[in-house]
């Protein structure tokens, strides 16, 4: 029996009856694009996010570019991005016309390193964004203090996190919004690409929506060009199936991410991941780091274990970004960080079981790799 790295069929089994209302309601109702079920999905994420607005959007990289550009980012200016994360948090900024400065990582909590962001600060810089990356929250205070210091608008990727919390306090309560994914392989995942942009501020909100839907409120009234990227039905409909299960799995992510911790922390060169002071980790992924880590995950894989990178070449040093000419030294941790992590299983209906095998696998060949040196 193999261990996937995430098992959307374990999940699918648990909720295929209301699944399958849910969709026939949808397309009953011709709800396709937005409409009643987009709508309902929003207010119950907002609430979930105890935030007083959610715009539904198409997907979670929309959803960052649809920030930036409802904030007035655009040619000229300057958005600070840590240099590891999913592309998407740097295309974004690509995508307004704007420039990305990146920021290393934090070499235990893998987020924005906040005194790497104000050596790295450029006076055009008009925006930060801080990547809860893994599900851990990014240090939201000092992010923030910096921010207002500087006058940025502070737009979190928490395409990684629902359901985290800083400090006791939810995202929302920090920055300037929050941006959602809602990819399938998210911690709360549709059926198709979907997102959304959380915020307290109602007049970016409704800027969001008008950006979002080809620059209107009112059918044929544009008030300015937009985009097309807008939150479907069947995806929301989909979405208010699980979001009330979201807690749940949650609790089991933590309840996986106890038991790696157990197996695999006091392993020989194994770095089990650090979670920091007040951070509510939503462990959408658990992350070790391996000075052979290319061995260990092919030992892991022979035992039918699947494991992941995330990332194997940080943003600066993708073909994407080589222009800009960054070199090792500008980013030593993310440097470090794409040879050495290793994504191990990591979804809800992980069993005692199945962790305990993979901590096995992973004891296996660290003890031996030991005895050899
Ligand atoms: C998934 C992800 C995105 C992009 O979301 P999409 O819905 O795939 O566009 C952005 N940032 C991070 C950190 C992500 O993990």
């Amino acid at each position: 029996m193999t261990i996937p790295l995430v098992d959307l069929t374990a999940q699918r089994r648990t909720i295929q009856t209301e699944l399958d209302a849910a969709m026939q309601a949808v397309i009953r109702d011709n709800a396709f694009i937005q409409g009643p079920y987009a709508a309902t999905f929003e207010r119950e994420f907002a609430d979930f996010c105890q935030a007083r607005c959610c715009v539904g959007v198409g997907n979670g990289t929309d959803a960052l570019y649809l920030a930036l550009r409802a904030l007035g980012v655009g040619p000229g200016d300057t958005v600070m991005v840590p240099a590891m994360t999913f592309v998407a948090t740097a295309e974004a900024v690509t995508l307004t016309g704007a420039t990305p400065a990146f920021v290393d990582v934090d070499p235990s909590t893998f987020t924005m390193d906040p005194d790497d962001l104000c050596r790295k600060l450029v006076p055009s810089a008009k925006a930060v964004i801080p990547v809860h990356l893994y599900g851990h929250p990014a240090s939201m205070e000092e992010i923030d203090a910096i921010a207002r210091e500087h006058e940025l608008f502070v737009v979190q990727d928490a395409a990684q996190a629902h359901g985290a919390t800083f400090q006791g306090h939810p995202l929302a309560a920090f920055g300037t919004c929050c941006c959602y994914s809602f990819y399938p392989g998210k911690n709360l995942g549709a059926y198709g690409d979907a997102g959304g942009v959380v915020t307290n501020d109602a007049v970016l909100a409704e800027q969001v929506r008008k950006l979002a839907n080809h620059g209107r409120t009112a059918k044929y009234g544009h008030d300015f060009p937009g985009v097309n990227s807008r939150l479907d039905g069947l995806q929301a409909a989909i979405l208010s199936v699980k979001l009330p299960r979201l807690d749940l799995w949650t609790a089991s992510r933590r309840q996986v991410a106890d038991w790696y911790d157990a197996g695999v922390a006091a392993l020989p060169d194994i770095v089990a991941p650090v979670t920091g002071p007040g951070a509510g980790h939503v462990y959408h992924l658990y992350v070790i780091q391996c000075r052979k880590r290319d061995a260990l995950k092919r030992s892991l894989a022979e035992q039918g274990i699947a494991s992941g990178i995330h990332y194997p070449t940080a943003v600066p040093f993708l073909p994407a970004y080589a222009n800009m000419n960054h070199g090792p030294e500008d980013f030593p941790v993310a440097h470090a960080m794409q040879s050495r992590v290793l994504s191990l299983p990591m979804y809800p209906e992980l069993d005692e079981m199945q962790v305990a095998r993979i901590c096995a696998a992973i004891t296996d060949w660290a003890t031996g790799l030991a005895g050899e040196e």
